[in-house]
C-alpha cells in the first residue's frame, strides 16, 4: 500500500529521522495559516507548497494547461495562498501518473530547507527495499541526490552503493559508516547521516515496510541530514499488524476496480489487454495468462477469485471485468477441488442474468468436480456463454472469439 509524503514524513518522525517539517492542507485557506505556524514554529523565511499525491516527479511535473509545477516555493503567505489555489482540485501530470495525470487534493505546507548558509546544501539519495533474489533488505545510497534513481543506475551504475542486511542479524553499525563515508561525509553531518540511516532503517523493519525511498536526503548548510521527501510502501501482506497504519489508506489515490477488487476478497491487477479472465488460483491464472497471448489476446486482467469461489464471488468478479472497457471476450477457467463445476456453472449463468446486457462473449472452461454438470448446465442456459471442458479448446474459442467467428 502507498501512502502520502506526509504521512510518509510523520512515521519518520515517530522513528526520530530527522524531516522537513510541514502541515497538510486541503484549501488555500488552511493552506494560510500552515505556513504562518511552520514560518513562526521552524524561524522558516519561505516555504514549499507541495502537491499531495500518490506518484513521484512532482517538482518537475505541471499542473494540466498551466505552466504550475507540483511543487513550489513561495516567498509569502500571498503566494501560498495563490500557488494553493492553482495546485488543489487541478490534475498535476508528471512522469510517474501518465497522461492522465492525478488530481490534487490536499498540498503539504512545508519549512524551506535551502537557506543559506556557511556550506551549500546538498542532496543525496537513500533508499530501502527487499531484494528478494538475496533474501536480505537492502539499503542504496547516492550522492547523486534529487535525481531519478534509475537513471542513475543505468548511467553510472557506480554512484549506488549498497549494503545488504541479513534479517537474521540486523543493520550493523560499520554497515551504517560505510553508507555515510561513501556519501563523502565528514564530521557533523557524518555522524548525522550515521543517526539519519539506522533510525530509517529501523522504522522501515517496524513498520514491515517493502519500500522506502527519501529522495532527496538534504545535507543543509549547517550541516543537519534530514528527508525531503519520502516514498513509502507498506507490505500489504502485514498491514494486519498495524491496524494505524491501515488508516493511513487513501483509496481516492488507487484503481477504482482495484479497490472494489479488494472489497470483494479478489485478487485483481488491471492490465491492458483485450481478453479479460476469472480463475481460482494464481499458478492457474498465470497459466490462463499465457493461454489467451497463444490465441492471439492479451490478457485485460489478472484475477485470481480464490479456492471458495461461488456464484457472489463469480458475479463481483464478472462485474470488474465487465467495467474495463477494453475487454472484448472473458474467459472464465476454474478447476474444481474444493468448488463444485456445477456451483461455479450456476453462479456464472446467475451472475450473467443478474447483470443482463452483457455485450462481450464469455468462455468458461471447467475441469474438475461435475466439470461435465457444469458444461451442460452452461450450454442449456440458452445465454451467450460458450463451454469448454479442455483448455485447448478454451484457447480456440478465444481466437474464434476474438476474430468475430463465434
Ligand atoms: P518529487 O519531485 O515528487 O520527488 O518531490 P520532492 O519532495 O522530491 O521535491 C521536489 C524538489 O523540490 C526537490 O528535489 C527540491 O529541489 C525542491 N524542494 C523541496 N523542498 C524544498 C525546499 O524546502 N526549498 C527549496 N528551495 N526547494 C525545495
Ligand atoms: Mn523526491
Amino acid at each position: 500500500m502507498n501512502i502520502h509524503e506526509y504521512q510518509g514524513k510523520e512515521i519518520l518522525k515517530h522513528y526520530g529521522v530527522r524531516i522537513q517539517e510541514g502541515i497538510v492542507a486541503e484549501s488555500p485557506e488552511k493552506a494560510v495559516e500552515a505556513a504562518k505556524k511552520i514560518m513562526a514554529e521552524t524561524n522558516s523565511k519561505f516555504v514549499v507548497v507541495k502537491s499531495q499525491i500518490h506518484a513521484g516527479g512532482r517538482g518537475k511535473g505541471k499542473i494540466r494547461g498551466t505552466e504550475q509545477r507540483g511543487v513550489q516555493l513561495a516567498k509569502s503567505v500571498d503566494e501560498v495562498r495563490d500557488i494553493t489555489k492553482n495546485i488543489i482540485g487541478n490534475v498535476l501530470v508528471t512522469h510517474q501518473t501518465g497522461p492522465e495525470g492525478k488530481k490534487v487534493n490536499k498540498v503539504l505546507v512545508a519549512q524551506d530547507v535551502y537557506y543559506p548558509g556557511a556550506s551549500e546544501p546538498k542532496e543525496y539519495y537513500i533508499g530501502i527495499l527487499l531484494d528478494r533474489a538475496r533474501a536480505c533488505n537492502v539499503i542504496m545510497a547516492s550522492t547523486e541526490g534529487g535525481m531519478d534513481i534509475e537513471e542513475v543506475a543505468e548511467k553510472s551504475p557506480e554512484k549506488i552503493v549498497k549494503e545488504w542486511v541479513d534479517p537474521a542479524i540486523g543493520l550493523q553499525p560499520f554497515q551504517v559508516r560505510n553508507l555515510a563515508f561513501a556519501l563523502g561525509l565528514k564530521g557533523d553531518a557524518f555522524k548525522e547521516m550515521v543517526k539519519f540511516i539506522s533510525a530509517l532503517y529501523r522504522a522501515y523493519v517496524e513498520t514491515d515496510s517493502s519500500m522506502f525511498e527519501i529522495n532527496p536526503v538534504l545535507k543543509t548548510s549547517d550541516d543537519k541530514i534530514l528527508a525531503v521527501d519520502a516514498k513509502v510502501n507498506l507490505d500489504d501482506n502485514a498491514l494486519y499488524r498495524h491496524p494505524d497504519l491501515q488508516n493511513l489508506r487513501d483509496i481516492t489515490e488507487e484503481d477504482p476496480l482495484e479497490v472494489e477488487a479488494t472489497a470483494n476478497d479478489l485478487n485483481y491487477v488491471k492490465l491492458d489487454g483485450n481478453v479479460g479472465c476469472m480463475v481460482n488460483g494464481a499458478g492457474l491464472a498465470m497459466a490462463t495468462m499465457d493461454i489467451i497471448k497463444l490465441s492471439g489476446g492479451e490478457p485485460a486482467n489478472f484475477l485470481d477469485v480464490g479456492g471458495g469461489a461461488n456464484a457472489k464471488t463469480v458475479e463481483a468478479g464478472f462485474r470488474i471485468i465487465l467495467k474495463d472497457p477494453n475487454v472484448k471476450a472473458i474467459l472464465i477457467n476454474i478447476f474444481g477441488g474444493i468448488v463444485r463445476g456445477d456451483r461455479v456453472a450456476t453462479g456464472v449463468v446467475e451472475a450473467y442474468k443478474a447483470i443482463g446486457d452483457i455485450k462481450v462473449p464469455i468462455i468458461v472452461r471447467l475441469q474438475g468436480t461435475n466439470a461435465e454438470e457444469g458444461a451442460r448446465i452452461i450450454d442449456e442456459s440458452g445465454l451467450k456463454v460458450f463451454s469448454a471442458v479442455q483448455l485447448k479448446d478454451a484457447a480456440e474459442k478465444v481466437k474464434q472469439v476474438l476474430a468475430g467467428q463465434a
